[in-house]
């Protein structure tokens, strides 16, 4: 008997390539700022912005900081940085959140898995953290829109992953039994802490393979199964 029914979805590197395309979304909003006439190197500039950007969305998720101060922020802190002067850090971000989702990278194997998983009956769910209006925009213009079920955004729910509250609305909303649900994602505190403190198995997708000790911490003991995967294509072994 097949175990698993409903399949939650991570979007952000688990389906839809977020390294590529905001790198690309970026690039695009700093060649239209005309940043390089101010004498910045993108690279630098993409370097710095990752760096604020990851800083501040830690303090987001703790409650630290409103959405407002992180979006303004991780331009602002760029600019004082690298010395840039003259540019609105508000605009540049609306820029970049309007070109982020038109970018359509989608990671290896996403559609074929896609096909398959619906193919074999799987009702399929999106367990996301982000902003309203771009991971809708980002789904619709990739093409995973039509494959999925509903879309779980933490902005919406105002509960972040790991937090227990949204895998607990997405499982009620699903009308999913937890031994039968399955949570797949990229990110080891957001996607696999989070679906094994709720309780629920889970798949680690680790593309880029980190090392045992740098990255999987706070397991402890739990009666549910998780499996490591380094490419979407096994999943075909496993569902
Ligand atoms: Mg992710």
């Amino acid at each position: 008997m097949k175990k698993y029914t409903h399949l939650f979805f991570d979007l952000d590197n688990t389906l839809w390539d977020f390294t590529s395309n905001s790198k690309h979304a970026m690039e695009f909003t700093f060649n239209k700022l005309r940043l390089e006439q101010k004498g910045i190197i993108f690279s630098d500039f993409f370097e710095v912005y990752q760096e604020n950007n990851h800083k501040l969305w830690a303090a987001f998720r703790n409650k630290e900081i409103k959405k407002k101060e992180l979006t303004k922020q991780r331009f602002q802190l760029t600019f004082d940085t690298l010395n840039i002067e003259g540019i609105d850090a508000l605009t540049m971000n609306d820029l970049y959140l309007t070109e982020m989702p038109k970018q359509k990278c989608l990671m290896e194997g996403a559609i074929k898995l896609l096909d398959y998983l619906k193919v074999k009956g799987y009702k399929l769910y999106i367990i996301t953290n982000g902003f309203i209006e771009v991971q809708h925009k980002k789904m619709q213009n990739s093409g995973l829109t039509p494959y999925f079920e509903k879309v779980f955004i933490s902005e919406e729910l105002k509960c972040p992953k790991p937090g227990r509250a949204i895998f607990e609305h997405a499982i009620k909303s699903a009308n999913a039994k937890k031994a039968n649900s399955l949570m797949i994602g990229d990110d080891w505190s957001g996607d696999v802490l989070g679906a094994v403190n709720f309780g629920i198995d889970v798949v680690y997708f680790n593309p880029i393979k980190l090392s045992d000790n740098q990255e999987k911490h706070g397991i402890g003991t739990s009666s549910v199964k998780i499996q490591d995967i380094s490419s979407l294509f096994n999943l075909f072994d496993l569902l």
